[in-house]
């Protein structure tokens, strides 16, 4: 038997007791106990999303979340500033494609940023550019974005900001209203600490402002309706029970029994550990921009192809993490480490790392990376 440990960048390992909660025998939405389950949760969210206004909740990915943030929020024919970096940033490009938006494309290399003097720029050139979309934590490089400088350009702007925060909601700090962000979408699989089958999309007043006059096609992802119910704790189409049930208990261990604040140092101090350790294996971070606190891209060891590396930490170890996604594919391999995760993980992965990089002949100190994470876990606090 190899223990099986989860290390991937989502979907990320589940807290027993929210498990539990997950496995409770099915209740029917149309009660007084989910509408009970549902208002505790409404007030949870506002919490985690930093934001007095309402968070609407779907049946579906965190890229379903991503597309009712663009079909609620544009008309056929709107310009938008799509900021790509990456995977996920591709992704928003992938959405407005789809659905005829006009998009201005501010690209920077994968692992680096796009500065917002770009952004603030190219919306002073035209102001007709409706929106700007934007990843916190893009999850396929590991760089984390500066969402605040961002926020502080199209506050007073034309535009309306879209994050994707998938992988950065509980993971990282993103205060969506002392920020100014209009638009902040989610998913339930990541810091959430719950199984994939949430998407979850906050608007502040501007954005339902925006979305009165947007004609873009929808019906599932119908924001105005969703909010109509969401405000009597209520649900349009049959939700997500289960998840719901695990958000009610995530959400507790989250804000109650860790406390916010508390949940973003544990994930810096993690990530920091992390980074150390393959340092000290004479590995490169992928990032060379701010890097995310929720995962860390690790640059494939020289004539090493990095699905051998993912390939071997399933096959030797029972470890699943992750590759890079697209063009990257061979080139990175990536650590997850968000949600429900200690120091120990850390500790797992790095080790495993050790072995895995000794088995493909890699030369590395049996025990540096470990060394180089606990000095950091010893000395953060
Ligand atoms: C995981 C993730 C998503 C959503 O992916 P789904 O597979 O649709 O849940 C979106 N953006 C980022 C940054 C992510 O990490």
């Amino acid at each position: 038997m190899k223990k099986y440990y989860l290390m991937a960048p989502g979907p990320t390992p589940i807290p027993p007791e929210v498990l539990q909660a997950i496995a409770q025998p099915i209740i029917h939405h149309r009660t007084p106990e989910y509408e009970a389950l549902f208002g505790e949760v409404r007030a949870g969210l506002k919490a985690l999303f930093q934001t007095k206004e309402e968070i609407i909740p779907f049946a579906a990915s965190g890229s379903g979340a991503m597309e009712a943030a663009v079909v609620n929020t544009l008309s056929p024919g709107d310009k938008a500033i799509v900021i790509q970096a990456g995977k996920f940033g591709e992704r928003w490009g992938g959405i407005c494609k789809a659905y005829g938006i006009q998009q201005v494309v501010l690209e920077a290399p994968y692992g680096q940023t796009v500065p917002a003097e770009r952004i603030e720029e190219a919306l002073k050139k035209d102001p007709s550019i409706k929106a700007v979309f934007a990843t916190h934590s893009e999850t396929s490089t590991g760089v984390l974005h500066d969402i605040e400088s961002y926020a502080k350009v199209t506050r007073n702007s034309q535009a309306i900001l879209v994050v994707d925060a998938v992988s950065s909601l509980g993971v990282a700090d993103l205060p969506m209203d002392a920020w100014g962000v209009d638009v902040v979408v989610a998913g339930s699989q990541k810091g959430l600490m719950l199984p994939p089958g949430l998407g979850l999309v906050a608007f502040n007043q501007r954005a339902w402002e925006r979305s009165k006059s947007a004609t873009l096609p929808k019906f599932y992802f119908n924001m105005a309706t969703e909010l109509k119910c969401v405000v009597k704790n209520q649900v349009n189409f049959t939700p997500a029970v289960s998840i719901v049930l695990g958000l009610k208990v995530a959400l507790d261990i989250i804000l109650k029994r860790e406390g916010l604040q508390a949940v973003f140092k544990r994930h810096d101090r993690l990530a920091r550990a992390t980074r150390a350790g393959v340092e000290a294996l004479g590995l490169t971070l992928f990032a060379r921009a701010r890097p995310s606190p929720a995962i860390t891209a690790v640059e494939a060891p020289k004539g090493i192809d990095g699905e051998q590396v993912l390939r071997t930490f399933g096959k030797s170890h029972n470890i699943t993490i992750a590759g890079g996604q697209g063009e990257m594919q061979g080139k990175v391999f990536r650590l997850g480490h968000m949600g429900y995760v200690g120091d120990f993980d850390v500790i797992v992965a790095l080790s495993a790392l050790e072995l895995v990089l000794a088995e493909l002949g890699v030369p590395a100190d049996l025990g540096a990376g470990v060394r180089a994470a606990e000095k950091i876990l010893a000395e953060v606090r």
